[in-house]
């Protein structure tokens, strides 16, 4: 290795490090379920997106093979040249028609979606409004246009009146916020932004990686939760990688700006299309949730259960409406630590801190799913009792 290479590496590792931002993940040694391994230690799951516990679930386990069987292990090709085929458009029409939008387009990730979608859509003219808190994959999307950039604070509905009211132009006023907000837990506030966007003349985008799966009828999102799945001037995006536990992301929303999308989005044109396994694990679970509507019921029962007893030990969870449930410890270390306690417990659950968060709101996120049960729930609550009380916050 160069000595320019090996020095870069090695002072970009060092600032890391100092700044305390580095990172050593945790190997998971057993499926994505409720209780899992970690360590070698059996550990309640508070720490995954598995949100309907479709991750290791026998239908999408047995759609997958079945799509592999028929359609081989890849497809060969990206999407625009000789990687497009029938199952795709399968999962994308049963999108659309679950979603209640004209029209469906499926891209590789929410990552790469949002990337697509805002990157294929937005000009230099353009005024961009973006909620303070959206997530690395739309502030990236966003970077990759010549759009001016507006942030307005978080779920801040007088904020973001403010800048449209002092901003105008006779491009495109794009509203880009996330549906739930990814460390918080809370949900934008689509009631007020939507009529406030009809106002100004804007379009609102709503990322709903957090959203899909959890809230609305059968988990149909946050925009459907709001009433506004209709309207052609909110654009949906979303990841297939949470609730629905596989891979992939996609925008729903008019059938011009699918077109518009298959002939502009870059990851949608560049990169190679869904493996068969992955599509057909989709359709399984995409069956499932509206043969089983319970599970999104069973998700908010767990949900409201393991807030209240936090809540009753004398936790705070910042707001949170939504099963991302945060425990705020503070400062950074106090959470790493907590959450390093948390796991002797047996208790899996990720400490975050700045900046990924503010400085002096460093949590636990702990997410919830539809497949705990009380039991586990309740085991990882006496965990919390113990560490908060080692913490002095109880
Ligand atoms: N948007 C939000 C709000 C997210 O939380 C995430 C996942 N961390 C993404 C987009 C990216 O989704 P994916 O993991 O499918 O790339």
């Amino acid at each position: 290795m160069s000595v320019a290479l090996r020095t870069r590496i090695q002072e970009e590792l060092d600032r890391l490090k100092a700044e305390g931002l580095y990172i050593s993940p945790k190997v998971l040694e057993a499926p994505q379920e409720p209780v899992t391994r970690v360590a070698g230690r059996e550990v309640v799951n508070l720490a995954s997106n598995n949100y309907l516990g479709f991750a290791n679930h026998p239908y999408l386990k047995e759609k997958a093979r079945a799509y592999l069987e028929e359609w081989g292990a890849g497809s060969g090709a990206v999407r625009t040249i000789a990687g497009t085929f029938t199952y795709h458009v399968e999962l994308e029409e049963a999108l659309a028609r679950f979603k209640g939008t004209e029209s469906a387009l499926v891209l590789q990730s929410g990552f790469t979606a949002n990337q697509g979608v805002l990157g294929a859509l937005l000009q230099e003219k353009d005024l961009v409004f973006s909620d303070e808190l959206n997530h690395a994959s739309i502030i990236d999307g966003l970077r990759l246009t010549k759009a001016t950039r507006l942030v307005y604070r978080h779920a801040d509905v007088e904020h973001l009146e403010q800048l449209l009211k002092a901003h105008d132009t006779e491009g495109l006023k794009l509203i880009v916020t996330d549906g739930v907000f990814s460390m918080d837990g809370d949900i934008a506030p689509l009631d007020r932004i939507v009529p406030l966007a009809k106002t100004y003349g804007a379009v609102v985008y709503v990322d709903d990686a957090h959203g899909s799966g959890v809230l609305g009828h059968m988990g149909k999102g946050t925009v459907h939760h709001f009433g506004f799945h209709e309207d052609p001037e909110v654009i949906q995006v979303a990841t297939l990688s949470k609730a629905w536990a596989v891979i992939g992301g996609y925008a729903a929303g008019a059938k011009a700006l699918k077109e518009l999308l298959i002939n502009k989005a870059r990851p949608f044109l560049f990169s190679t299309s869904h493996p068969p396994a992955v599509v057909g694990a989709l359709l399984g679970a995409l069956e499932l949730i509206q043969k089983e509507p319970e599970r999104v019921e069973r998700l908010w029962e767990n949900t409201r259960y393991f807030k209240k007893e936090l809540h009753r030990l004398g936790f705070d969870t910042m707001g949170s409406q939504t099963p991302i449930t945060p425990v705020l410890f503070g400062e950074a270390r106090a959470a790493f630590e907590a959450s390093r306690m948390l796991l002797e417990e047996g208790v899996f659950a990720v400490g975050i801190g700045f900046p990924t968060v503010p400085r002096g709101r460093a949590r636990i996120r702990n997410i919830v799913t539809a497949a705990h049960t009380k039991e586990m729930l309740d085991k990882a609550l006496e965990a919390y009792q113990k560490v908060g009380r080692a913490f002095g916050i109880l």
